[in-house]
């Protein structure tokens, strides 16, 4: 005999990461996580650098500093912000506090994949609603509510499509749905959303006691080795979350790195006015060279290449020009791929890689 975990867990297929290397190449232009084309922030290395002498220190267990700054960043009460490793701790520790067995948690079919990870290591049943052109349709959300939900997750823009639901369709989900269950928006790509009718989720989150936006400082701000996240949440909820979260679940490093990241002179509005500019560049130049580019409001794009096949070719293309993007096979989508938006010289690579090989592709597949 020997220790056995709970029986679903074994069943959990572990998340794949973006991957990071190519065999034979030592330089690659890695544009299969999201990650941000600028490297972190300078004042962030600098205060991660400053903190060396400092690490026999506990972190400060309430991040309170690092609370007030995306307080002040953001406009919202500190006290309603809770850091997290990486937003995914937090979505971690929401579907265990308020989800488990005989319970269900819903997404939508291409929603990000950690919400149902999560969801069977609670021990609950994951329910994906069908989309409608790569985009969360609230009504085949709420068919699928029954005594037995508890959660309902949003990421809005959503990872890997890039679609995003307006403002008014989220507080129809939110309204539609029954008090007890936990709407949990995930924003991750909030900073470079350009259309109008967004709302990353505060006004709901503010509106009752039942809806948690979750951000990140793994995109924007370029910080995805720190492990960063935070959620604005009801007060009852922050309760929960400062019930169950380790007790120093923010490194020190982290929170040094996160203050000095939001202090970063004009950082927001560069990244922002990059992505704007390459997201729209690199979308028309697949286009042009007969690629579907589904529209993404998140820092990269969903390239849809028709067929399994051809998004092979694709990715066995940039791969040998040592681009690494992202395939979508996990996520249903086997015909695309999710490129991330890099420097213009990325971009520019992509584009002209892309367009090489669609010049030899037969015309339609
Ligand atoms: C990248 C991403 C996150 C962020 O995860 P971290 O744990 O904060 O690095 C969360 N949600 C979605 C949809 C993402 O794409």
């Amino acid at each position: 005999m020997s220790p056995r975990p709970r029986p679903e867990i074994l069943s959990i297929a572990p998340y794949v990461g973006g991957e990071s290397h190519l065999p034979g190449s030592n330089r690659v232009i890695k544009l299969s996580s999201n990650e941000g084309p600028f490297g972190p922030p300078p004042g962030a290395r600098a205060a991660y650098a400053a903190l060396a002498e400092q690490i026999h220190l506990y972190p400060d267990g309430h991040a309170t500093e690092l609370r007030r700054a995306i307080g002040r960043t953001f406009g919202l009460d500190p006290e309603r912000v809770v850091c997290g490793a990486g937003s995914d701790d937090l979505i971690y520790l929401l579907t265990l506090a308020y989800s488990g067995p005989g319970t269900e948690i819903i997404m939508s079919a291409h929603g990000f994949a950690i919400y149902a990870i999560a969801a069977q290591y609670a021990g609950a049943r994951t329910r994906k609603a069908p989309e409608r052109n790569l985009t969360a349709d609230i009504d085949a959300m709420l068919a699928l509510v029954s005594p037995a939900t508890r959660i309902v997750f949003l990421a809005n823009p959503n990872n890997p499509t890039g679609s995003m639901l307006p403002a008014a369709d989220v507080a129809r989900l939110r309204a539609a749905l029954p008090p007890d269950v936990l709407l949990v928006l995930d924003a991750a790509y909030a900073e470079y959303v350009e259309r109008p009718d967004y709302d990353p989720g505060v006004a709901l989150v503010n509106a009752a006691e039942n809806t948690v936006m979750t951000r990140t400082f793994s995109k924007v701000f370029g910080m995805g080795g720190m492990r960063l996240g935070w959620a604005y949440a009801p007060p009852p909820v922050v309760d929960v979350l400062n019930r169950v979260r380790a007790p120093f679940n923010v490194n020190a490093a982290a929170q040094a790195a996160g203050i000095a990241a939001l202090a970063e002179p004009g950082w927001l509005e560069m990244s922002r006015a990059h992505n704007r500019e390459w997201r729209r560049r690199l979308a028309d130049a697949l286009s042009e060279a007969g690629i579907r580019v589904w529209p993404s409001e998140g820092n990269f794009l969903l390239a849809d290449f028709g067929t399994t096949e051809r998004a092979r070719g694709a990715d066995a293309a940039l791969r040998a020009h040592g681009i690494i993007a992202r395939r979508t096979d996990g996520y249903g989508l086997p015909h695309c791929l999710r490129i991330s938006i890099g420097t213009a010289e990325e971009c520019e690579a992509v584009a002209e890689t892309l367009a090489a090989f669609m010049a030899h592709e037969p015309a339609h597949a």
